[in-house]
């Protein structure tokens, strides 16, 4: 670009000084002069719609100069100080481009949604377990669920598998050679996960955006309107391969997304120690202090942005701040005062809103923006951990899989049903009971069910609250044949079966529960087989009358 901004800020601000009062005279701020006649104030007319403006140079990484330095620093601050991760090291050392580009894309479709320390080990077992696509493509689906069960979002690992299974069988076993053939040929392969695999595994040029990179992009160039709707996010990959760095895409875009996850990050970024600080709009922006009357405003230089604010006196903000003060105590309610930063009020597709103007107190975090988000639907169930004694007297839980689509599709969980909002305790007995009853094809009194508590757990757009009970049997039961699948395991089985989290907090509340009611004011876990040994039970695997079985723990 290679122009100093000064001169074009100044006409900015003349045109503030020019626009603001127009725009206040034909709005509520008339009100400050009204007319002898008091006539009411009419909006104008409207207009016809605009057609889409283009975003300013701000916005953008225009200055080959600059983009060039910001790669630099980039990239001798990624070699310096990046993370080491296993799925790094199989980028940096595996031969084969089919290899690299499995591990790659087992990395990034378990790092969607999930921290990397969380992920680390997860990854580490399913790259020893199934070291190549073809090992994974010969995988069951239970096996790969209980692999990943904890990670979340289950429909994740099964999708890879059925990708996995498609390149073997489809595709002879290679994978597509770039972003756009990944992206068409793989099933649940999106934009972003092929564009990662292509730039890491194949060096193809293309830029990435993620979560990460969205923050840091609008940052780095202000960008303050709605980075969820699809018209920024499509300029922000237009942005993303113009700033991709041509000779290292794979490092650029994991050195971008680094800096966003340890740097850059959503609430107190280290702007201090940010490599590419000197390129930042956001910061140099934050730097400025307009309730000094002063407002700097960034030149952009042959070498990039100068780091230090141009001050030159902007005395429209004064007037302007009065106005809306004056006009906020007639009308009761705050008038948004056109920022004299943003490109022009209204028109530029990347600026924030009029009505959501910068906030000082706020400084880079201003940036990323997003419409708020819906909130999760609520929704209830009812779950009993039902316990009997297995082989040696162990404690054994029965646990039913869940249908093959869906919310959780192919996990297991204690038995459980859908409740409506509000329903009695005696009446989610009842259900509950009757639901039991089809799983174990014996009759289940409600009054015999334990309430131990609720449990709620978040999942993507559910909040759900389980209302948990439990039930101890005696003896063996024998489970209907005609049921979907239904299995006992121990506890060590039940922690490696494919059970979500939610359900492993549902045990964990149960056993809690079960501690107090055995010790109460002693903090040791119960005895398991203690207990067991006082209900009466004829020894493990013996087939009890009903009454028997169905017999209540002992009280505490
Ligand atoms: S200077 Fe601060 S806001 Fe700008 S990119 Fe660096 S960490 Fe992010
Ligand atoms: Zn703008």
């Amino acid at each position: 670009m290679g122009s100093c901004r000064c001169s074009s800020a100044w006409q900015r601000v003349r045109r503030g000084l020019a626009a603001g009062p127009v725009v206040l005279q034909s709005g509520p701020a008339a009100l400050l002069h009204p007319s002898p006649s008091l006539t009411p104030y009419r909006p104008p007319a409207a207009a016809p719609a605009p057609a889409p403006a283009s975003p300013s140079s701000r916005h953008l990484f225009s200055d080959p100069a600059e983009t060039e330095a910001l790669r630099r620093d980039l990239l001798a601050w990624y070699d310096r100080c990046k993370r080491d991760l296993p799925w790094r090291t199989r980028a940096a050392t595996e031969p084969s481009a089919d290899r690299r580009a499995y591990a790659v894309w087992v990395s990034e479709v378990m790092l969607q949604q999930t921290q990397v320390a969380t992920v680390i080990d997860y990854y580490n077992r399913w790259m020893q377990k199934w070291p190549t696509l073809q090992a994974l493509a010969q995988a069951s689906l239970e096996e790969v669920n209980e692999l990943w069960a904890g990670l979340g979002y289950y429909s994740r690992g099964k999708r890879l598998q059925e990708a996995a299974r498609k390149v073997v069988s489809e595709l002879a076993g290679q994978m597509p050679r770039t972003a756009e053939d990944l992206q068409k040929l793989l099933p649940g392969v999106g934009r972003y996960t092929a564009a990662a695999i292509a730039s890491i595994s194949y060096g193809q040029a293309t830029g990435v955006v993620d979560g990460n990179v969205i923050r840091v992009l609008c940052r780095l160039r202000c960008i303050g309107a709605d980075s969820s709707s699809p018209a920024v996010i499509d300029r922000l990959w237009d942005m993303a391969n113009a700033l991709v760095d041509r000779s290292r895409p794979g490092d650029f875009n994991q050195a971008l997304m680094e800096l966003g996850a340890t740097v850059c990050v959503p609430k107190a970024p280290l702007c201090g120690e940010c490599p590419v600080k000197q390129h930042c709009r956001a910061r140099l922006r934050a730097s400025t202090t307009p309730e000094s009357g002063l407002k700097g405003l960034p030149c952009v230089g042959q070498g990039g942005l100068v780091d230090e604010p141009a001050l030159i006196p902007v005395p429209s903000l004064q007037v302007e701040k009065e106005l809306a003060s004056a006009s906020q105590k007639l009308l009761g309610k705050a008038t948004p005062v056109p920022d004299v930063e943003d490109c022009g009020a209204g028109g530029c597709p990347l600026c924030p809103p009029a009505a959501e103007p910068w906030d000082s107190s706020l400084g880079v975090t201003n940036f990323p923006r997003k419409a708020a988000k819906k909130q999760p639907r609520a929704a209830r169930a009812a779950t009993c951990v039902l316990e009997r004694r297995g082989c040696h007297r162990a404690p054994e839980y029965l646990i039913v899989q869940r249908p093959s689509s869906g919310l959780l599709a192919g996990l297991w969980e204690f038995p459980s049903l859908p409740l409506p909002q509000d329903l009695q305790e005696e009446k989610q007995r009842e259900a509950l009971a009757e639901h039991l009853q089809a799983w174990i094809g014996q009759p289940v009194v409600a009054a015999e069910l334990q309430l131990i508590g609720e449990v709620v757990h978040i999942f993507s757009h559910i909040h759900q609250t389980y209302v948990v009970y439990s039930l101890s049997l005696d003896g063996d039961v024998t489970l209907d044949a005609a049921s979907p699948p239904s299995r006992w395991v121990t506890e060590e089985e039940f922690h490696v079966s494919a059970v979500s989290t939610a359900m492993k907090k549902v045990l964990k509340a149960c056993e809690k529960q079960q501690e107090k009611r055995s010790n109460p004011g002693q903090g040791s876990k119960r005895k398991r087989g203690a207990k067991a040994q006082g209900t009466g039970s004829t020894g493990p695997g013996t087939q009890l009358s009903l009454r028997a079985f169905l017999q209540p723990p002992t009280a505490p």
